[in-house]
């Protein structure tokens, strides 16, 4: 059977797509072939290194058999591994080989001897890299059989997340799972390379400790050599960070491992990746040009990205005008108050959290917005209900010179022309816009109407750049708790801006020395110049509502670490995750770990958390209390 006739046919869309999209992804990747690495094993090459400059030359490939297509008188192997895809031909002249070859199905491991030859004119495959050649096979051998795979990994099928989570090992083989790891690699090895350029040191923090407040709930992990005790996994090395400064190390590095038990967020892990930084006798201008040097480079090296430069912008004001601490400011609308306008107007709705100290009223103008349909207002009303928003008042501008006639809206009678007019004002709107208002507690408003704003603009696609990254400095040092306390904003080891007496006469008014990295609306990394003085950190405990015996308790190694000449120090630590989820442009945290686990904290390929035998929990002086299972298993029974 002629071959060119059919070889294209069963040649899919889908494939096709598969295969380009890994094309994209690795040429950003320097991929060291391997016949230029040592040990070459029992291939001469990768399967995505073969190309024109091997022609007639005889290879050894070793991989997965990706797909596979018996075209009578010729079977053609698409042979897979990390770096791509290689078409083996295997022909009747080399019966052994041949037979094995019709043996073979989907994932099967093979390792293919032959030569390599340039395809035949017209059945190039110009998206695959390796798609001028392929290797007429001589020797096949078949290394392994394979079970038919869960799931199809020959075409960009929608396969259910918990079918890949559970077979994660054949998830992690789709050109685009193993080039997010492939890039991670890439992304650790720039910043180690970078820290170790500039004098930083990567040291290990214990796993097994004590617990590091950084506002979470701990992992425990029962102590058997001391019953009734328990280690806790780190939230973040801080403090052994810290104490590293104390001993002098003076520029720290560790791409660390943090535990937090959270009620999972879309885009948190329980266990996750930070690159932790500290470094002594610096301060926090030094420490940001650093940092921003090194994510720069690292954009500019792995995604021949070239940020700008890092603007800088207080807390304050990106609450005001972003109502959020981690502002996207690629998106061009602003949050405008309007409280003190509307102080005295017959509406309670705004009226109320225009004179509550707490509350805040704001307006947000989208220019062009006018358009959006009565359903589409709808959606907005409900999307800002997430965040506690109880309604979302508006205003569209339909005619501005025909005053309050030609604004169209169910509160402007409620609010009086004057006031209306002068709110339009404010907000500098124009025909066409739509202005949305938020009124109620400041929390809520920001939340709120910060969601609705990064919503809108992706939604009318108003988004003004690909990357917009800055610093937020001038953190308060404190927020206030539900029952009226306080809490530190970054950690309590955060240096705060002024003395210990200034802090101690107003807590809640004092700014502290801490400083986030954000990056298209989400936050990279934070940190802070710490307290290195045994008064300022008392103080900062004592405001804290932590006794003097009960800091003694946790942290008296820090206390004492104080008082043996500790220099000023502070650092930082970006969540490494999220970086190259952004830098990949990944929709979900879990698509750049190897093995994370699902959204309720468990893992669906090892079944962890599981049970543990009686043994061991007797061993552990451990005795569960009745499960929640067994406790309705008993009720059932009528107890
Ligand atoms: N330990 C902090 C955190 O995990 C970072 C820092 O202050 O360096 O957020």
């Amino acid at each position: 059977m002629g071959r060119f006739s059919s070889r294209w046919s069963p040649y899919s869309a889908a494939t096709a797509f598969f295969e380009e999209q890994a094309a994209v992804n690795l040429c950003l990747l320097e991929t060291k072939y391997i016949s230029d690495i040592t040990g070459t094993g029992m291939r001469s090459h990768y399967c995505g290194g073969i190309n024109e400059s091997h022609i007639d030359q005889e290879v050894t490939l070793c991989g997965w058999v990706h797909r596979r297509r018996d075209h009578g008188g010729v079977i053609f192997l698409d042979l897979r591994d990390r770096d791509g895809l290689s078409q083996v031909v295997v022909d009747p002249d080399t019966p052994e080989s041949f037979a094995l070859a019709e043996k073979v199905r989907s994932e099967f491991v093979v390792k293919v001897t032959g030569r390599v030859r340039r395809r035949p004119a017209g059945t190039e495959n110009n998206n695959m890299p390796t798609g001028q050649v392929e290797l007429l096979g001589k020797e096949l051998e078949i290394l392994n059989a394979a079970a038919t795979p869960p799931f199809p990994l020959d075409e960009h099928v929608d396969v259910g997340e918990d079918v890949r989570l559970r077979y994660r090992f054949v998830d992690l083989r789709r050109p685009e799972m193993i080039n997010r790891l492939r890039f991670r690699s890439r992304i650790t090895s720039y910043i180690r390379n970078y820290l170790d350029a500039n004098g930083f040191m990567d040291v290990e923090t214990p796993i097994l400790t004590r617990a590091t407040p950084e506002g979470a709930r701990d992992y425990l992990v029962p102590s058997r050599t001391h019953q009734g005790s328990f280690f806790a996994l780190p939230q973040s090395p801080q403090l052994f960070k810290q104490l590293l400064m104390v001993s002098g190390v003076d520029r720290y590095y560790q791409i660390a491992k943090c535990f937090r038990d959270e009620d999972l967020r879309a885009d948190r892990q329980p266990e996750f990746t930070q690159v932790d930084i500290e470094a002594s006798f610096i301060d926090e201008a030094s420490l940001m040009a650093l940092n921003e040097d090194m994510i720069r480079s690292l954009f500019k090296d792995v995604l021949e990205v070239d940020l700008p430069e890092f603007p800088r912008m207080p807390y304050a004001e990106a609450m005001e005008r972003f109502g959020s601490d981690k502002p996207d400011l690629r998106i061009p609308l602003e949050l405008v108050d309007v409280g003190d306008l509307v102080e005295s107007v017959d509406f309670k709705v705004f009226a109320g959290p225009a004179i509550d100290p707490k509350g805040r009223v704001a307006a947000l103008r989208v220019p062009k917005g006018g358009d959006l349909t009565r359903k589409q207002i709808d959606d907005y009303t409900k999307f800002v209900g997430i965040y506690g928003a109880k309604g979302l008042a508006y205003i569209k501008v339909n005619d501005l010179s025909a005053g309050v006639e030609g604004l169209q809206s169910p509160i402007v009678k409620f609010l009086g022309d004057d006031i209306a007019m002068a709110i339009m004002e404010r907000v500098g709107a124009e025909d066409g816009d739509i202005v949305f208002f938020g009124a109620d507690k400041a929390t809520v408003v920001n939340e709120a109407l910060g969601a609705l704003r990064v919503k809108l603009g992706h939604d009318l696609g108003m988004l003004t750049s690909e990357w917009a990254p800055l610093w937020v400095v001038d953190f308060p040092m404190f927020e206030e708790t539900p029952d009226g306390g306080l809490t530190a904003i970054h950690h309590p080891f955060t240096a705060p801006s002024c003395t210990p007496e200034e802090l101690e006469a107003n807590p809640a008014g004092s700014l502290s020395r801490a400083y986030d990295m954000v990056l298209n609306g989400t936050e990279l990394g934070g940190g802070s110049i710490r307290i290195h003085d045994e008064t300022m950190q008392e103080t900062v405990f004592r405001i804290l509502g932590i006794g003097d015996e009960e800091a003694r308790e946790k942290f008296g190694f820090l206390l004492d670490a104080l008082k043996f000449g500790c220099p000023p120090h502070g650092g930082l630590a970006f969540g490494l995750d999220r970086l190259v989820m952004l830098m990949t442009g990944s929709s979900s945290i879990r698509d750049v770990i190897a093995f994370p686990k699902t959204q309720s904290a468990t893992c669906l390929m090892t079944q962890a958390p599981g049970e543990v035998d009686e043994k061991q929990l007797r061993e552990l002086n451990i005795r569960l209390r009745k499960s929640a299972k067994q406790a309705e298993g008993n009720k059932a029974d009528g107890e």
